[in-house]
């Protein structure tokens, strides 16, 4: 449904700094025209009731593979779309596109169908960029990356790549192998974040990559080292370096199975809402029933089973990928951290913005920004979603 004036009151308004206990918010031209306390009377604007429902900025997911069925390594542009419209039923209004190590190849297929994708998504997440997620990994911490085409950083390679696309906005990689720190000056000098990920670096490692560059650990905790004895003596890990380098950003899966309540609690109390962004990194299954699955290209992935909320290996040994969206993280965060909410919004809308350098136009309710918003209850069960101030989802709508 698309107005040009919207007005949604009668809400909790969660801005940056505090809840609004009864307000209203104007959207006009798809962006945010006024947000302020009480009614606002205006005579040619589709009114929305949110009945005492929170009225949030939507939700900015970094790093996220698929939903609803499919992948972005399945070379299509349908998937990425399905994708972007599932994940918007929870609120995600802006996303970047994950990658998986591959081939070459399929990356470059990849990079050609985002541009496709991204002309003609109207319906889902918009997208904010793409995220390459390796293939520049240590063999040792490769998780469900594919052994296959993990490998050290070529700079004819990665300028290539770079050279093709203009829209990839974040690598993730290794600091510890051998060319990983040109290749986080390189990449920066392109205006593309690099990440530590899938790593064995100790802090003399992390701290030389932050220096040149790698400025955010890709889900803390997961694939990473901590700390590590050589020779009897100990040596503090990636964990360790995210925690001591103040300025280094974190995200964490916060599906409330990759990691427990105190971890969650633990990275909250150390590194805050300002520097924690929450991620789905979801696989296909997002938004799907329990069953059989598969991880990455539906060509040649991996066979996965999804029972408890979370993807597994067949023999059950081991994760193989979160099937969370992006409610399910904050709600995990007050429920299972005991973050405020007005915390835990923070976490999935300004501060991933200001990590992808887009806090000017999106991650916040401000008046001249893009009016990108989420309504949901107080089990944060997402009612409505609005994108540049459009209607994408709603759930009152669905039940008429
Ligand atoms: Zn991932």
């Amino acid at each position: 449904m698309t107005a040009q004036k919207l007005k949604l009151f009668n809400g909790k308004i969660i801005t940056p700094y505090r809840i609004i206990p009864y307000g209203t918010v104007l959207v006009d031209h798809g962006k945010i025209a006024a947000v302020r306390e009480g009614n606002i009377e205006v005579t040619d604007a589709l009114e929305i009731d949110v009945q005492g429902k929170y009225i949030a900025p939507g939700f900015i997911d970094i790093h996220v593979h698929g939903g609803g069925g499919h992948d972005f390594m399945d070379g299509s542009e349908a998937a990425f779309l399905q994708i972007a419209e599932t994940h918007a039923q929870y609120g995600t209004t802006a996303m970047l596109p994950t990658t998986l190590t591959s081939t070459t190849e399929e990356l470059f297929r990849t990079l050609k169908i985002y541009e496709q994708a991204h002309q003609n998504n109207r319906k889902g997440a918009q997208f904010l960029g793409l995220h390459l997620e390796g293939p520049y990994f240590a063999m040792s911490q490769r998780g469900a990356q594919d052994p296959r085409y993990i490998r050290n950083p070529d700079p004819n390679e990665y300028k290539e790549v770079l050279a093709r696309s203009s829209s990839i906005k974040r690598w993730s990689a290794a600091p510890e192998l051998p060319g990983a720190i040109e290749f986080g000056q390189y990449i920066r000098s392109k205006g593309v974040l690099a990440a530590v990920a899938h790593t064995d670096a100790i802090y003399e490692d992390v701290l030389e990559a932050f220096e040149n560059g790698y400025t955010l650990a890709t889900h803390l905790y997961s694939a990473m080292s901590g700390v590590t004895r050589r020779n009897a003596f100990r040596y503090a890990g990636v964990i360790e370096s995210a925690y001591i380098i103040d300025e280094m950003d974190v995200e964490i899966i916060a599906d409330g199975i990759h990691l427990p309540a105190p971890l969650l609690k633990l990275v909250y109390k150390i590194k805050g809402s300002d520097r924690t962004a929450l991620i789905t990194d979801a696989m296909r299954a997002a938004g799907m029933p329990p069953g059989e699955s598969i991880l990455g290209s539906i060509h040649n992935g991996l066979k996965v089973i999804v029972e408890d909320e979370v993807a597994k290996l067949p023999d059950r040994s081991s994760f193989a990928g979160s099937v969370a969206t992006a409610d399910r993280l904050v709600r995990n965060m007050v429920c299972m951290a005991d973050v405020p909410l007005l915390e835990a919004v923070r976490m999935i809308t300004s501060t991933p913005a200001r990590i992808m350098g887009v806090l000017d136009k999106k991650g916040t309710l401000a008046v001249g920004k893009d009016a990108d918003i989420v309504v949901f209850d107080q089990n944060i069960t997402v009612d409505t979603t609005i994108i540049k101030g459009e209607i994408i989802y709603s759930q009152s709508e669905k039940q008429l």
